[in-house]
């Protein structure tokens, strides 16, 4: 599988095609990172055998730290006490200090970039370029969020008004639940621990039961850089006990969250009562799920268009949130919906199902069983409602020699707008291709979803190109090219609708909800 990051056939670390004053997508901030301006990560350059062999080597020497989920209410309560208690200190420490801290922390990962990819690959069988783009995103949004923070807390003059000082600028809420999914389950994790904590707010973070070895990794490596242990604290254990009790806490300011609608829902409700004794109220980041289309008009060029779907689609085996799993296709009679469904098929045929440790590998197990027996009902509703255009096999023995369940791709046709497989959030690599009569039924079809998260187009009329701008209402849209991978500062990330509420991770105001505005006024 392409690289989600080379989606677009530009690396993330190639900018040969951009103009040096341009490269800045982050102004370098005064003792900041001695001062370096913000870039992406490169990804890692797998058609060199050196960087081959040294990432076999990381994977090999990468050991999944054994975390026991045992952590109780009572652990909850406790880390709460300790981040309430020093969040006055946290708050007034120098903005560049706390900074910094996530400069160094980026530094560690960067030194030990294969070897955390190999524990992605162990702990939740993402494979090589998904495992890379993990740790890779990481650091970005490390190195990223520094930079953003410090501004913050210079005031800024508002006007200029004679006998008059207005003054704006912003302080931290305080403690922040972290809740985080197992599906980035390094990058997540760290993009909101660290947004809150570079904002001055101390944090407890609780990691998707499936991976917390890597989360801890990435606690250690925070705490190895200079963050206070007062200020971050760490409990793994399950959503519905040590999550819940999180939520619902009366001293936690700011929860941010990343999961399932239905787990989001329930902590937006959560966080909306205010018990006598709560002195705020609270305030929710909670990005969740979607059921992202493409649309291939009439007009796509092809080639590109199963390439970037099969990517899109198959990638960490469907269990992306900005996966593609549906896919509409313009049909005017022309006979462009048969040739792509024919070509998406034969070209799917290819991918490799195997061993995620091996480089050769495009699909690997899915997280757990009962991912897989969700999978496997939405697979059976497919064959029950449309035509199976494509079910891929698992080889045999491959589940046993891995100790992981598997789920080979997917793909439906003759999909109708109310099929299941066209609706539900299945989160695994399963496909429906729809039908559209024009493009201004592709854009109705593709639009009729409660989620609103990414979406894509492949087109060569620049009319359609600029209409799907105005009318496919996602929060990502991605034209002629896949609609996974975004990257830190270069395409902000985050939905609407049922997608979630707050501003786009790895954007410009993803801060923003970390602290409250305060403004002054003097009479001078
Ligand atoms: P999940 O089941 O909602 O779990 C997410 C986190 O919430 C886990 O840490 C989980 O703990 C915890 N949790 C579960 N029940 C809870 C409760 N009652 N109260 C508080 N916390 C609770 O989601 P997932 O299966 O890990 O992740 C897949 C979902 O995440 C998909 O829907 C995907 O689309 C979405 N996602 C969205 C984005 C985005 O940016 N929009 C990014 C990635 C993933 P346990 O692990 O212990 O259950």
């Amino acid at each position: 599988l392409a690289s989600p990051h080379h989606d677009n056939g530009k690396g993330s670390g190639d900018l040969s095609n951009v103009a040096p004053e341009r490269h800045k997508l982050s102004p370098a901030v005064e003792g900041v990172g001695d001062g370096r301006a913000f870039f992406t990560e490169p990804l890692r350059d797998f058609s060199r055998a050196d960087q081959r062999d040294a990432f076999t080597a990381g994977i090999e020497q990468a050991t999944v730290p054994q975390v026991a989920n045992d952590g109780t209410v009572e652990d909850i309560d406790k880390a709460i006490s300790a981040a309430d208690a020093y969040f006055p200190t946290w708050r007034d420490r120098d903005p560049v200090e706390r900074a910094n801290m996530l400069v160094r922390a980026a530094d560690i990962m960067r030194a030990r970039r294969d070897e955390l990819s190999g524990v992605i690959i162990k702990e939740n069988g993402k494979c090589w370029v998904d495992a890379d783009a993990d740790v890779c995103e990481a650091i970005d949004f490390m190195e990223y969020y520094a930079r953003c923070a410090v501004p913050l807390f210079t005031r800024e003059r508002m006007g200029l008004f004679i006998g008059e000082l207005d003054e704006q600028w912003y302080t931290p809420r305080g403690v922040t639940g972290v809740i985080s999914p197992w599906n980035f389950p390094l990058a997540i994790c760290t993009g909101m621990t660290t947004a809150a904590l570079v904002t001055g707010n101390t944090v407890v973070v609780k990691p998707a039961e499936q991976t917390p070895g890597i989360a801890k990794i990435m606690a250690e490596i925070l705490w190895d850089a200079g963050v206070p242990k007062e200020a971050l604290h760490f409990v793994p254990g399950k959503g519905e006990t040590c999550g819940a009790a999180l939520v619902r806490d009366p001293r936690v300011a700011v929860l941010a969250f990343t999961g399932s609608k239905a787990v989001g829902l329930d902590i937006i409700k959560a966080a909306g009562e205010t018990p006598e004794h709560q002195a705020f109220v609270k305030k929710v980041v909670c990005e969740m799920g979607g059921k992202n289309a493409v649309i291939i008009d009439t007009s796509a060029d092809l080639d590109e268009a199963v390439l970037g779907v099969r990517a899109s689609a198959f990638g960490f085996q469907g269990q992306k949130c900005s996966a593609a799993s549906r896919v509409v296709c313009v049909d005017d009679g022309g006979g462009v919906y048969e040739e792509f469904a024919k070509r998406l098929v034969e070209s799917t045929r290819a991918l490799v199902v195997g061993d995620p440790k091996l480089p050769g590998t495009d699909i690997g197990p899915v997280i757990d069983e009962e991912a897989a027996s969700k999978c496997r009902h939405f697979i059976q509703r497919g064959k029950d409602q449309c035509t199976c255009a494509l079910e891929m096999k698992v080889p045999d023995g491959l589940e046993a020699q891995i100790g992981k369940p598997y789920v080979a791709p997917a793909i439906f046709t003759d999909v109708k707008p109310e099929h299941d497989v066209a609706r539900e959030e299945i989160f695994g690599p399963v496909l429906a291709v729809l039908r559209a009569k024009d493009f201004d039924d592709a854009l109705r079809i593709a639009n009729d979803s409660p989620y609103k998260l990414t979406g894509g187009v492949f087109s060569r009329k620049p009319a359609h190109l600029e209409r799907a701008k105005r009318e496919f209402r996602v929060g990502n849209l991605y034209l002629n090219r896949g609609i996974t991978g975004a990257l830190v500062a270069r395409q902000p990330f985050g939905g609407f609708g049922m997608s979630g509420v707050g501003s786009k991770a790895g954007g410009r105001d993803y801060l923003l909800q970390f602290v409250e505005p305060r403004a002054s006024c003097e009479n001078t």
